[in-house]
C-alpha cells in the first residue's frame, strides 16, 4: 500500500464519515523524505484541527508501521500571494539532506563529463521517466556526488510533490543494521519503498555486508516498478565491482550508465574560476587571484578536483593570515608557490607525460590531441619537440615510451627532437630562457 493510501485508511478507521469528508478529503500528498511525510492541508484552521486531534496519534501510527513522522503544511491561498510563493513556503518546510551549493549551475561542463551531465540533467527534468536507474561512475573527486545533489536540488525546485532522499551506501547499511537489531526489518523496507526519489552514493560498498544487498535489491525493484527515480554513483563500472551479485549488476545496467573522465587543464582552470566566483558571492571584498596562479594550481594538481579545491582554500587561508586587513590584495605566482610549498613538494615527484602535454598545449594554444597526431606543421611540431624534451628531462619515461605517447613516434625521432631543442637552446638565448622557465615550472 502506498503511504498516502495508508494514511487515509488510518483516518477512515478513526473518524466518522462526515468528519472524514470534511477534513480528510481536502488533504494532499506533498512528498516524503527519508523520515518525514509532508501533507498539505487547505488552510490554518484545518492545520490546527489536524495538529490538535491527530498530531500525536498519526505520528505514533506511522512510527510503528514505517518509522516515519508526518508534517502538516498549510497551503492557504490567503497566506501567500501567489502559487509560487505557496510552493516556496512548502519547500522551506520540507526537510532534505541535500547540499544546496551543489547545483547544475555550479557544475562546469566539459567533454569528459558531457554525457554524465546530460543524463543527470534529463533525470532531474523527468524523474523516473528517462534513465532509470541512472548510474554514474568515475575516479574520486570528479563530481559524482556534486551531480547527485544537483539532481536532487533541481527536482525540489521543479516540483512541489517530489522530495529526493540522498544517502550514502554506508548510511543505508548502518540503518539496515539498526533496524535489524530492533527486529524491524519490514519497517526498513516499507520506509525505503515509500520514498519519492533515491539518490545513493558510493554503491561499490554494497557488497561488504551480505544481507544488505538482498534488501537493496528488493527496494530497488520496488522503486523502479513504481517509476520512482533512482540515481547511483560509484567509483567503478558495475562490471568491475567485485562480488556484486549478477542480478543487481544486470539491474544497474538497464537504465543509463555514464562515466566522468579526468578533466583537462582548461576545465580545471574553469572549475577554479567557478569556485572563486561562488566565493565572491559570499565574501564581498576578496583577494584578487592572478591567472598565473590558477594556471599553476591547475597544472600542478591534475586529477582530483577536491584536492584542487583544497589547494585553492589553502592558498586563501594563507592569504587570510598574511594579509588580514587587505582583502583586495593581489595574489601572484610567487605567493602561491610559497603558500603551497608543502603540497607541491609531494606532487612534484609526479610530473607525468600527461601534465607536460597539458602544459605545452596551454602555452602554445593547442589541444593535447594535437601533440599526439602525426601532423608536422611547424606550429605543432616545435611544441611537440619541446614536450618530448621536457618528458625526457623530467620523467623516467624511456625514449620509446615518450615516442609512443607523442603520436606513435619512433624512439630515434624522439632522440632527434631532443637534440634539436638542445641545439636551439644553444643558439638562441630567448629560447633557452623560455625552455628553462618551463623546466623550473615543474621542478621548483
Ligand atoms: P566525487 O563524488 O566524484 O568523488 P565530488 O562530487 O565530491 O567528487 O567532487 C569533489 C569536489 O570537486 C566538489 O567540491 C565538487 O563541487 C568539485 N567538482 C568536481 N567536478 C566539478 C565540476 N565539473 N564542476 C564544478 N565543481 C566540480
Ligand atoms: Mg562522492
Amino acid at each position: 500500500m502506498d503511504i498516502f493510501t495508508d494514511i487515509k485508511k488510518y483516518f477512515q478507521e478513526n473518524l466518522d464519515e462526515p468528519s472524514y469528508q470534511k477534513w480528510v478529503e481536502s488533504i494532499s500528498y506533498i512528498g516524503c523524505s527519508a523520515d518525514i511525510v509532508f501533507l498539505g492541508v487547505p488552510n490554518a484552521s484545518s492545520l490546527n484541527w489536524f495538529k490538535n486531534n491527530f498530531g500525536k496519534r498519526i505520528n505514533e501510527h506511522l512510527k510503528q508501521s514505517r518509522n516515519l513522522s508526518v508534517r502538516f503544511v498549510s497551503i492557504d491561498e490567503d497566506e501567500c500571494e501567489s502559487i509560487t510563493e505557496t510552493r516556496s513556503i512548502i519547500k522551506k518546510k520540507m526537510e532534505s539532506n541535500l547540499q544546496k551549493k551543489y547545483t547544475f549551475d555550479s557544475f562546469v561542463q566539459s567533454d569528459s563529463n558531457r554525457i554524465a551531465y546530460s543524463f543527470a540533467y534529463s533525470v532531474s527534468e523527468f524523474p523516473g521517466k528517462s534513465y532509470n536507474p541512472l548510474y554514474i561512475f568515475s575516479d574520486v573527486g570528479l563530481g559524482k556526488t556534486h551531480l547527485l545533489h544537483a539532481i536532487g536540488n533541481r527536482i525540489i525546485s521543479n516540483s512541489k510533490s517530489l522530495i529526493p532522499v540522498y544517502l550514502t551506501t554506508s548510511d543505508f547499511m548502518n540503518e539496515y543494521v539498526e533496524f535489524t537489531r530492533m527486529n524491524k526489518r519490514p519497517e526498513f523496507i516499507k520506509k525505503y519503498t515509500s520514498i519519492d526519489v533515491l539518490l545513493i552514493d558510493d554503491i561499490q560498498y554494497i557488497t561488504r555486508w551480505g544481507g544488505t544487498s538482498e534488501q537493496f535489491y528488493y527496494i530497488f525493484n520496488s522503486l523502479i516498478q513504481q517509476e520512482k527515480q533512482i540515481v547511483i554513483c560509484s567509483d567503478k563500472h558495475p562490471d568491475n565491482i567485485p562480488d556484486l551479485e549478477n542480478r543487481i549488476r544486470t539491474r544497474f545496467e538497464m537504465g543509463g550508465i555514464a562515466d566522468i573522465l579526468p578533466y583537462d587543464l582548461e576545465t580545471r582552470i574553469a572549475i577554479l574560476k567557478k569556485k572563486i566566483k561562488e566565493r565572491k558571492k559570499i565574501i564581498k571584498t576578496d583577494f584578487i587571484i592572478l591567472d598565473e596562479v590558477l594556471y599553476f594550481l591547475a597544472s600542478t594538481i591534475n586529477d582530483n578536483i577536491r584536492k584542487l579545491e583544497g589547494s585553492l582554500n589553502r592558498l586563501l587561508g594563507y592569504a587570510d593570515l598574511k594579509f588580514a586587513d587587505k582583502k583586495d590584495t593581489t595574489l601572484n605566482l610567487a605567493f602561491a608557490k610559497e603558500a603551497l610549498k608543502p603540497i607541491i613538494d609531494i606532487t612534484k615527484k609526479t610530473v607525468t607525460i600527461d601534465t607536460i602535454q597539458e602544459f605545452i598545449a596551454e602555452k602554445f594554444s593547442l589541444k593535447t590531441t594535437d601533440l599526439k597526431t602525426k601532423n608536422n606543421s611547424p606550429k605543432i611540431a616545435l611544441p611537440r619537440q619541446i614536450g618530448m624534451y621536457l618528458a625526457k628531462k623530467l620523467t623516467k619515461s624511456s625514449l620509446s615510451e615518450i615516442g609512443y605517447r607523442f603520436g606513435g613516434k619512433h624512439h630515434t625521432t624522439v632522440l632527434h627532437s631532443i637534440g634539436k631543442i638542445d641545439k636551439l637552446m644553444n643558439e638562441d638565448s630567448d629560447f633557452l630562457k623560455k625552455v628553462n622557465s618551463y623546466v623550473s615550472f615543474f621542478s621548483e
